[in-house]
């Protein structure tokens, strides 16, 4: 290895790459639209990423999707740190995250007491279980069409 390891890293060409890694729970929107990545940094390069919910199971299939990822992509001596402060928010998805997660039929977050039907808009919803698909996501009913969806958690 004669080679020092270069000073800069081409965060833009990983950030290309972060795009592309689905959520392991919602494949419709990427890590990125979530706001799970929080950055990249030097010295030594790494990925800085924010789990959304503690004791989401999808944390470690998130990691190892990243690390398949950069692996795949030339960046194997990228690594990747958890940052757990501050604590993910929903605030942190993207506005392109939430308008994947609408198209998906997955109701944004929203601090709201009420939430839009993504299938029908009508506000006229109601939440039928805090859990829904996943521990992340609440299950809401809308009672103009009647039909169920997943709303995200507020955090
Ligand atoms: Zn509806």
């Amino acid at each position: 290895m004669a080679e020092v390891a270069t000073k800069s890293i081409d965060k833009a060409a990983i950030m290309a790459v972060l795009d592309t890694v689905p959520d392991p729970e919602i494949p419709a929107v990427s890590i990125t639209d979530l706001g799970i990545v929080r950055g990249i940094r030097d010295d030594p390069p790494r990925v800085m990423i924010t789990p959304t919910y503690t004791g989401c199971p999808a944390t470690l299939a998130i990691e190892q999707l990243i690390r398949d990822a950069l692996d795949q992509s030339g960046f194997g001596d990228i690594f990747i740190e958890r940052q757990l402060f501050p604590p993910w928010t929903t605030d942190w998805i993207s506005e392109r995250g939430r308008e994947r997660l609408h198209a998906y039929g997955i109701a944004p977050p929203d601090s709201s007491a009420t939430a839009e039907c993504p299938l029908c808009g009508s506000t006229d919803t109601a939440e039928v279980s805090r859990f829904g698909s996943t521990p992340c996501k609440a299950q809401w009913r809308c009672n103009a069409c009647l039909e169920p969806f997943d709303r995200f958690k507020c955090h």
